[in-house]
Order: structure tokens, then sequence, then C-alpha cells
């Protein structure tokens, strides 16, 4: 592969200038490195560092995590979203603290068989605790590999195919670490999706799609996911500075996560308010695959019926409990 060594170097020299070296998971801990790694997978640095420190906190080694109840980990996980993440979290770490003496393994094809680990988090793993030369290739990565070599594909599996090739083929033997991290810092401060930064940018002279003015193709588009419109009927009960919740099952949305008890039609919650003065208001809540519309009728009274296993929780101790931002967003209104 063509420019490979002046990829290397020039991206190294950079690094060390000004590359991100104090980030909290910055450490030779591998615990530490795959917790941030899936965080970051769908979350903003700046975001995960206050999440990553409570966690940590909360959970300071694998055994105490294998340990801990799934619901402590969802709390914690609360208002990050792809609470999916959160639930295969908690699985490796019994995987870990059963079969692998509480630490991760260290070969990749073992890594990737662990519940949410796949080829990009068992190669940071590997490569930022243990400094060894695994490539990595996050949204950040393929930003940039792809500009730089203008990669392109008919099918998006040959898409990954190639790039996968070519991070395999720049990762270095020396100092695997720096490359990796130089690579996703370089993405996601200079190479950004909008407006990249070239003039700054350790590898403009060897950038095809800088050279080409065609940064704009590349990456080369996924197409877009549908969002399917779903409304919900949501009970917000309040008494006493204490709203009713429900833990919802393990299947679907906000699965295992406490909500308000919810109705599939209009009429079905108006059942349950006609009889108390109330009021009513709607929010928009945005997932990556649904918009959803949530219709909440409001009353200050116990409702007539309610599920045995609903509970009555205090306004101000909603972070005690595993809850998604959408329930943050309908309480606002009160
Ligand atoms: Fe990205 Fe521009 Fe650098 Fe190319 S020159 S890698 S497009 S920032």
């Amino acid at each position: 592969m063509k420019y490979c060594q002046q990829f290397q170097s020039q991206l190294l020299t950079w690094f060390e200038e000004n590359g991100r070296k104090n980030l909290p998971w910055q450490v030779e801990n591998s615990y530490f490195v795959w917790v941030s790694e899936i965080m970051l997978q769908q979350t903003q640095v700046i975001k995960v560092i206050d999440y990553f420190a409570n966690f940590i906190d909360k959970f300071p080694s694998i055994q105490v995590l294998a340990k801990a109840d799934v619901s402590d980990v969802l709390q914690m996980w609360s208002g990050l979203g792809y609470y999916n993440r959160a639930r295969n979290i908690h699985k490796t770490a019994v995987i870990c603290h059963e079969d692998y003496h509480n630490a991760l393994p260290l070969d990749l094809n073992e890594l990737i068989a662990l519940p949410g680990i796949g080829k990009t988090t068992a190669g940071a793993i590997l490569s930022l605790s243990f400094n060894l030369p695994y490539p990595i290739l996050d949204g950040n990565v393929k930003r940039v590999v792809s500009r730089v070599y203008e990669v392109k594909a008919d099918k998006l599996s040959q898409l990954d195919k190639k790039l996968w090739k070519i991070v395999e083929q720049l990762i270095p033997q020396k100092n695997p670490k720096n490359h990796n991290q130089a690579l996703m810092d370089l993405g996601s401060m200079i190479c950004t999706r909008s407006k990249p930064k070239c003039n700054q940018c350790p590898l403009k002279n060897i950038c095809l799609a800088s050279k080409n003015n065609t940064i704009e193709f590349y990456p080369q588009k996924k197409a877009k996911t549908k969002q399917v419109p779903i409304t919900l009927y949501a009970l917000l009960s309040v008494v006493d500075n204490k709203v009713l919740l429900h833990q919802r099952n393990n299947k679907g949305i906000w699965a295992e996560l406490w909500f308000l008890p919810l109705f599939s039609t209009e009429s079905e919650l108006s059942k349950m308010v006609d009889q108390h003065e109330h009021k009513t208001f709607e929010i928009t809540h945005v997932l990556s695959h649904r918009i959803l519309t949530i219709k909440v009728s409001v009353i200050y009274a116990e409702p007539d019926q309610k599920n045995p296993e609903d509970i009555w929780q205090d306004l101000s101790k909603i972070k005690n409990i595993p809850h998604p931002t959408a329930l943050l967003k309908v309480l606002e209104f009160l």
C-alpha cells in the first residue's frame, strides 16, 4: 500500500504534539479501556467523561461489576441510551468473572466472542491497554482512512472489508497504541464530519480526497435508517411529590427501565383519567430507529387501577432508578 510509512510517521509526529493523552481511561487497565470504548460507541467524549467516572466509582473492577445487579448497571447508564450496551457489559463481566479470573481475555477471538465486543472494541482493548498491534475501525478512523485513500465500494459489506484491510496494513508493530489513539484523535479533532480542518492535518500531502476535492463523498454514505413513527399513551400520576412508575419488561424499547404506565390506545388512557381533573400534553422523543410521540395525561391523584408492581418514586430520586431520558423530558412539564 502506497504511503504506509509516511502515513504512520506523520500521524505519530502530529499525535505527540496534539493528541489527547489525559482522558480518564487512558491508563494501562483493560477494564477501563473496555468500559470507555463501549460508552464512546454512540456518545461524545465530553459526555462520557462524567458517566465513566461515576461508573468506575460504583464498579471499580470486573469482579464488583459481575456481582452487581443488572438494574444497578442500568441505573448508572440512565441517560446514555442504547441500553443493550449496559446489559452486555454486565453479561461480559459475569463471564470474565467466572471463566477468566476477573480479567478480559488477551486473545482477539475470545474477546470477540464476548457479548457486546466487536472487532473494533477488541482491537481497542488489545492495543490501548497492552500496546498489541491490532487495528480499530470506529467512525473516526473510518472517516480518515476513507478520505485519505478514497475508499469506496458497491456494497457496504465490501466497504468495511476494504477499510479493515487498510487499517490492518497501517498498524505498526512499534507503538500501535499511539497509532490507534492518534487516528481516533485526528478523526474527532481535525478530519471532522463537516468542515474538516485540512490545513492543520498531518496527512494533507497524501490525502487523495483533499487533493481531488472529493471530501464530501467520503466516507461513503450508508442508506439512512428509516425511523418509524410510534405514538405512546402515558399516565403521569403525581401524589405528594411522588410519581407512579412502571418497570418495562425485558423486550422492546427501554427494556427493564422504569417509565410511566403506558396504554395501547388513547381511549384506554382516557378511561384512567376521566374521573379525575386532568391535563394533557405531548412530547416528541427521537431514538435511532423510531420517532416517539408520547401523549401524556396528568392527574394529581392515585389512578383507579394500578399494577401491584408499580412504584411511587420520589421526584427528587428519579436518578436512583434506571430510566430513559424520555422520562426526564416528560417530568419537565410538572
Ligand atoms: Fe481529512 Fe482533510 Fe486530513 Fe484528508 S486532509 S485526512 S480530508 S482532514
